[in-house]
């Protein structure tokens, strides 16, 4: 354990030398770890050893400040050392009995979070993966109070036979959403895909007059805050009274966007946000704590709680405490409020907001840079920490391979990395920052690699 600590600490301390991408491929990853199982065991401190030169050049520098490529957070000092503790801890946090104070923490934790959310306070909470889990969980319960209005109990009759609940979404929501409705056996066919309008937006003439189709089905409409290319944020003011007129559910996707609303600057873009039925979000992107880290939120615990309760002859509960596997779908389960708990603590709220302002400050800073290069564009200024740039073709024919090109080849230059995507139609570079390591030196060292590598 001293050697991995040795080793994680000399990884930290060198990202700023080492290349952000991956440098060995595939095939030399797998020739080196993929030895046959062997009958005997080998030493501890071997075992680490050899993974640690096993695994050399294949670990991509995304914990430290040039990485934009997805939306992808690094983490916090005290939130990588309490994910250590929470290793070493090991405690089972299904429920209060196996680990008071890993329970104890995620209450603590889980109301911190709505604070700094600004979300209402008798909501009910689950610490889960990601956001992917996230809207599984939140979906979960808004089918159980849909169809519990309707005196269907779907925890035991099932989707069989249930009264169709539809489900209203723009056309630009993030893919996870739809798996989420696939695990829950609604269908993806379910989704009613609504045009946005062309800043990423749900219209609200859109939303109403789809609603009106139908307007005795229970429904349940899906918004965003922070869209994963532009980081657009849906009218919630506007939108959710009118789900509401209609007795929908609304459920808002905000992986990363939710976190405007713990800066001052940017929570008008949240306005309205506590309106909604559930909110999903993570903690591994914005919060900058560790993978796996995500959070539900429910307007209705009584909903919450009835989608995700269950109970064992084994299993001791204890009424007095909040017990986490009445709140989320795992069984056994890792503790992992130990690590936001350290990253609240660790930050402040002015910490948080700080984080948010700065790094929505870099994606500008590196976007505007990016836009004053020879043969770049940009496509989409940050409102917040993403944004979108492209390369245009010298001869005028083909921008989309131009922009891919650049792209591969500030990647392969090891000083930056960034992420593709398809946006209008267009091939665009994504900006997306949301490590709090990004430092000015960062930014600058980000437009020199971006410039060098568009020049060839
Ligand atoms: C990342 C992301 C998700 C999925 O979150 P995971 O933490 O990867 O499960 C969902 N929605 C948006 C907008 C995202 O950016």
């Amino acid at each position: 354990m001293e050697a991995a600590a040795r080793h994680a600490l000399n990884f930290i301390d060198t990202l700023n030398e080492t290349p952000v991408a991956a440098t060995v491929d595939h095939s030399l990853l797998r020739q080196r770890l993929g030895r046959a199982l062997a009958d005997d065991g080998v030493p501890a401190e071997q075992v680490i050893e050899e993974l640690v030169a096993d695994v050399d050049g294949g670990i991509i520098g995304s914990a430290g400040g040039r990485f934009f490529a997805w939306v992808m957070g690094g983490a916090l000092p005290s939130a990588i050392a309490a994910d250590w503790l929470t290793a070493a801890w090991d405690q089972n946090a299904a429920m209060c009995s196996s680990g008071p104070a890993a329970a104890v923490v995620e209450e603590v934790a889980g109301e911190w979070l709505k604070q700094i959310l600004g979300l209402p306070r008798r909501s009910s909470f689950a610490f889960v993966t990601g956001c992917q889990m996230a809207h599984a969980t939140c979906l979960a319960a808004a089918r159980h109070f849909l169809l519990a209005r309707r005196d269907w109990n779907v925890e035991e009759q099932g989707m069989s036979g249930a009264p169709a609940i539809r489900i209203l979404s723009g056309d630009q929501r993030h893919a996870s959403i739809d798996r989420a409705v696939r695990l829950l056996g609604f269908g993806t066919e379910s989704i009613e895909r609504l045009p946005t309008d062309s800043d990423g937006r749900l219209p609200a003439d859109v939303l109403a007059a789809a609603l009106e189709k139908n307007s005795s089905a229970p429904a349940i409409v899906l918004l965003q805050a922070g869209e994963i290319n532009i980081g657009a944020y849906d009218s919630f003011t506007t939108l959710i009274p009118i789900a509401r007129r209609h007795q929908a559910w609304v459920h808002v996707d905000g992986a990363f966007g939710l976190w405007a609303a713990a800066s001052p600057r940017f929570r008008h873009c949240v306005e309205g946000i506590e309106l909604a039925d559930s909110w999903a979000t993570d903690g591994h992107k914005w919060l900058n704590v560790p993978f796996d880290s995500g959070y539900a939120f429910i307007a209705h615990p009584e909903a919450h709680r009835a989608s995700m309760s269950i109970r064992a002859a084994y299993l001791k509960h204890d009424p007095t405490v909040r017990d986490q596997i009445d709140w989320n779908p795992d069984w056994s389960r890792r503790a992992r409020g130990f690590s936001t708990y350290a990253a609240l603590r660790e930050l402040g709220r002015s910490g948080v907001a700080a984080l948010i302002d700065r790094c929505s400050d870099h994606a500008r800073e590196i976007v505007a840079g990016i836009g004053r290069l020879p043969g770049a564009e940009v496509l989409w200024e940050p409102v917040i920490n993403q944004g979108l740039v492209r390369f245009l073709d010298r001869a005028g024919r083909d921008h989309d391979r131009r922009t891919d090109e650049v792209i591969a080849a500030i990647v392969n230059t090891g000083e930056a990395f960034f992420g593709g995507t398809t946006w209008r139609g267009m091939r665009a570079m994504r900006v997306s920052v949301c490590n709090w390591r990004t430092s000015e030196e960062d930014v600058r060292r980000t437009i020199d690699a971006v410039s060098k590598a568009s020049s060839l």
